[in-house]
């Protein structure tokens, strides 16, 4: 399992609704957590290690204490309150730190991975994280989000990393875009709810 890093084509999928929690997933979702403790990252979604199914998993207690590790399955938003700015990263866009303004609090419905539905109210930072994984699932960007300020500035990061990865892709230390739309078939037909 590898994280992706902009502009890989899985960043801009937007994820398919998840429609069965079998052993098979909960692997996957393990090795998710794993890869999120390799990085200083408090939350990864499924796009960003290449699977586009709708779910995000996060932990952000610091040590990273396993009971806090949480999975949120099909989320959808229910209501927001209030706007604030806070300065966001990204693991898909390395050393970037930019403000980015979201809901103060947001209160989301998803499903866990006993299967059990949860409605919860995230309130300051957490706000901010689930809306930002919550944007991933939907092929949505903090560059997308980005205050005018910061573009120019932001426009030279992007740029150097799309030179990158197409002279990686034409170098063969990339995938191709078609290998990589079909590396998402397998899990589509079996995870994956229209
Ligand atoms: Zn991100």
């Amino acid at each position: 399992m590898n994280l992706v890093e902009y502009p890989h084509p899985a960043l801009r999928k937007k994820a398919l609704p998840v429609r069965l929690i079998d052993s098979k997933f909960k692997i996957l979702v393990k090795e998710m957590f794993d890869l999120l403790y390799t990085t200083s990252g408090v939350g990864l979604a499924a796009n960003q290690v290449n699977i586009p199914l709708k779910f995000f998993i996060t932990n952000t207690s610091p040590d990273k204490e396993p009971g806090m590790e949480r999975v949120y399955i099909n989320p959808v938003v229910t209501d927001t309150y209030g706007m604030s700015q806070v300065f966001e990263g990204c693991l898909s866009f390395p050393g970037l730190n930019i403000p980015i303004r979201r809901p103060v609090k947001t209160t989301i419905q998803y499903i866990a991975l006993t299967g059990e539905t949860v409605n919860e109210e995230m309130e300051g930072m957490d706000s901010h994280i689930v809306q930002h994984e919550i944007d991933h699932l939907n092929g949505v960007l903090i560059i997308d989000k980005v205050n005018e300020l910061y573009r120019p500035q932001m426009n030279t990061y992007l740029e150097e990393l799309e030179i990158d990865f197409v002279s990686k892709q034409k170098t063969g230390n990339a995938p191709q875009d078609a290998e990589i739309l079909e590396s998402w078939e397998p899990w589509i037909s079996k995870y994956g709810a229209e």
